[in-house]
């Protein structure tokens, strides 16, 4: 039923062709696979290093794998092994710090070595293609065209003469010069001028920055002053304070001492900007890491990394498994944001894997945000990282103000109360932009018969269809099941459908109704579908015309909007009533993140906070008293009730098509002895107990310290895979889950 968590037998070691009968050793192999080993192959002499792709016979298809290690037996005692059919690389791929922090990471996130590797490289370079040369975009002048430049008995004043003579202070690009197509093709024809890869940062025009203020410069100064040694910090910084300024100045320093940044963000859709204003400034190339990239181009960055040739890289989550030949500081920015943990497969979390890069390739490592999270609070509360501030916004800005709307006093029509739409029109008035933040998309979260009750829902995962209207769909957002909207009752046959709730396209529809002729832009995954689609449309957002803003989450994050002084949130309770003890952390940080838009430049900004539970003790402490007292609070609640990052967690989720399945795999998972720190709990239904006709159900292991949940998981793993019934329930462990769903 589930192929990938419940292979056929391994065939490495099961017969085969006998070796080549010449010199030759063992090596081990680690292969994408689910297993938690790795596979021995005979190998000519001298021998694949460790950290080389090889392919190798596997089951019915050859394999790419690496070698792991030089087995201590020779070859003669293994001529049931089976010979690898060839080696791909000449040096290792995956060698030093970046394999070391690898191997730690299968281990500590309990997950095959084998496809941590894999997943590791880039694309391109997990099939078995060559390496991607180089771009070979620079000339340069051969020692023919040294003489060639010097000869008396050459005409002057030809086009191949000026290009000469502007290569003679060293390679340059190919693009650019008033020389020519011809004369190039002429003079390489000569062997006067030949191609070479791109000179190592090519320079740029840099422009200067504000003049830091005092907490900048302290800032800046403490992580400069640590280059070359590891020192953890946080940056906690408010939004607009000038965080991305100390980043500049701390890349700077790299870059003046020859040495590479690392710098992750946590969305595709802010790389551009981000890249813009990191290029203008520091005068280098900075090279892009992220899944929008073409395979190739994502590789030829990744090996430049590794050769020390791009010396600034930026990029989103997987960015921090770029092998850093000449590293010298490693930035998170935004380092509260769920997207760094990784959702399936190798579950890891970026910002915990820079803080165990930085600490093995001896650098600093900066995490920033403007609401950090409870793990890095908890880090500063202990002594172990360091904790700068910046506590004022930058320049002139001013924080915004909040007024908080009571729900239940007010008359409220499609989701919007009369304040708040009066203050929309206020603004616009006064030809300023306003954001409306909606944590939901579609028209409405459900559809309901005034005459019988009935509700749209679907059947797989027992909960509401969202309806979204303009398509004249019914959508599960859950498991993405939809079907035609009804016009009329299915259970009565009634026209008395009522859309109940709001969502972005209803806030669309009612504003678009309020305040005709106001552009307005609606940002959600229904109309940013196609990469090209957001790029566009987050590109144009500064620009853009619109004055009303709608939008889910994916606009709380980064982008710079200078003319935007109103910000409302429509529904603000989700946020306070959730079954996953992170959802209040969540809320908090986005209410804060949200606000961050509102008056970033020279006007004030004010956020409208709709809800029916104003005296809602943490929103109220988030209120007056902000996120540091709202954040310090929720740490002592976790240390109280023992959760994260006061206690260590490991989920184990699983889901069966049978309930009988399930319930007897996860009843076997929690009834495992345990070890003495580690409490098992469950079995326990999971946030969704159906999700696409698939039952669902966890068991919770916990420990006060996280060696001993280290020590507990292995044997747990063993005792899971060995049970009957397994192969009949899909199962994972999470370790450090980010989310309980
Ligand atoms: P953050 O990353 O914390 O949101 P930014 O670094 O993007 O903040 O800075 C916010 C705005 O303030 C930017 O327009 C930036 O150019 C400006 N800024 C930052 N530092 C200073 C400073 N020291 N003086 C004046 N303006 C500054
Ligand atoms: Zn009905
Ligand atoms: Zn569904």
């Amino acid at each position: 039923m589930f192929p990938e968590k419940n292979p056929a037998s391994p065939a490495a070691t099961s017969g085969g062709e006998p070796g080549d009968e010449g010199r030759g050793g063992v090596v081990e192999v680690a292969l994408p696979v689910p297993l938690d080993r790795s596979f021995d192959y005979l190998a000519p002499e001298p021998l694949p290093a460790v950290g080389c792709r090889v392919l190798v016979p596997f089951g019915p298809r050859p394999v790419v794998g690496i070698v792991t290690a030089h087995a201590a037996r020779s070859g003669r005692d293994g001529s049931a092994l089976k010979a690898i059919g060839a080696v791909l690389d000449p040096a290792p791929l995956l060698a030093g710090e970046l394999l070391a922090s690898l191997r730690w990471a299968a281990r500590y996130y309990q997950h095959p070595l084998g496809e941590v590797l894999h997943a590791a490289l880039p694309v391109a370079l997990r099939s078995p293609r060559a390496l991607p040369a180089p771009a070979r975009a620079a000339l340069a002048l051969t020692a023919a065209g040294q003489h060639a430049l010097y000869d008396p008995a050459r005409r002057r004043g030809t086009r191949i003469d000026r290009l000469l003579a502007a290569l003679e202070s060293g390679p340059i690009g190919t693009a650019g010069g008033d020389w020519g197509a011809s004369a190039v093709r002429t003079a390489l024809a000569r062997g006067w001028v030949e191609r070479v890869e791109d000179p190592p940062c090519r320079s740029l025009p840099a422009s200067h920055g504000p003049e830091p203020n005092d907490a900048q410069q302290a800032a800046a100064e403490a992580v400069i002053g640590s280059l070359g040694r590891f020192a953890p910090f946080l940056l906690d910084g408010v939004t607009g304070s000038g965080k991305t300024e100390v980043y500049l100045r701390i890349i700077d320093a790299c870059l003046a001492a020859g040495r590479q940044a690392l710098v992750l963000v946590p969305e595709i859709a802010l790389t551009p900007q981000t890249l813009r204003r990191f290029r203008a400034r520091l005068g280098v190339e900075v090279a892009m890491l992220h899944s929008g990239l073409g395979d190739v181009e994502r590789a030829r960055t990744w090996l430049d990394a590794a050769r020390g040739r791009a010396m600034v890289l930026l990029g989103t989550r997987s960015a921090i498994l770029t092998p850093l030949a000449r590293p010298g500081a490693i930035i998170v920015d935004e380092e509260h944001d769920a997207s760094y943990k990784q959702q399936d497969g190798w579950r890891y979390h970026a910002r915990d894997l820079a803080v165990v890069r930085a600490r093995a390739l001896s650098v600093p490592v900066v995490l920033g945000s403007a609401t950090p999270s409870l793990e890095s609070l908890a880090n500063i509360a202990e002594g172990r990282y360091r904790h700068l501030r910046l506590p004022q916004r930058a320049g002139d800005a001013r924080p915004p103000t909040v007024e908080v709307i009571d729900l239940r006093r007010q008359r409220v029509e499609h989701g919007f109360s009369v304040p708040a739409l009066d203050a929309i029109g206020a603004c616009l008035e006064r030809g300023e932009q306003v954001l409306v933040f909606r944590n939901r998309r579609g028209y409405a979260p459900v559809l309901l018969c005034r005459d019988c009750g009935w509700r749209g829902q679907c059947a797989a995962c027992e909960r509401p269809f969202t309806l979204h209207r303009r398509e004249g769909r019914l959508r599960c957002h859950h498991c993405g099941r939809e079907q035609r909207a009804p016009r009329a009752c299915p259970g009565c046959g009634s026209l008395a459908l009522a859309p109940l709730g709001t969502g972005t396209e209803r806030i669309e529809e009612t504003l678009a109704a309020r305040f005709p002729g106001v552009p307005l832009l609606r940002v959600d995954r229904d109309t940013t579908r196609g990469r090209r689609q957001r790029d566009a449309l987050f590109e144009s957002l500064p620009e853009d015309g619109a004055r009303i803003l709608v939008g889910t989450q994916m606009l709380a994050k980064g982008h710079d909007l200078p003319r935007l002084t109103l910000v409302v949130v429509v529904g603000a309770d989700e946020g306070l009533y959730s079954v996953d003890f992170r959802a209040l952390e969540r809320f908090g940080q986005l209410v804060v993140q949200v606000a961050g838009r509102a008056g970033r430049a020279d006007r004030a900004g004010t956020v409208i906070l709709q809800t029916h539970d104003p005296a809602h003790p943490q929103l109220r402490l988030l209120l007056e008293r902000g996120y540091a007292a709202f954040a310090a609070r929720l740490l002592e609640e976790r240390r109280a009730t023992g959760l994260p990052p006061c206690t260590r967690l490991a989920l184990l989720r699983a889901e069966a098509r049978r309930k009988e399945d399930l319930d007897a795999f996860l009843t076997a998972a929690a009834a495992h002895g345990g070890r003495p720190g580690v409490e098992l709990h469950g079995p326990l239904d999971a946030p969704m107990p159906l999700r696409a006709g698939v039952f669902r159900g966890q068991v919770l292991a916990e420990s006060a310290h996280h060696a001993s949940l280290q020590a507990f998981l292995p044997g747990w793993l063993a005792h899971l895979r060995a049970l009957r019934g397994q192969r009949r329930v899909r199962w994972s462990v999470d370790v450090d889950p980010a989310e309980m769903y």
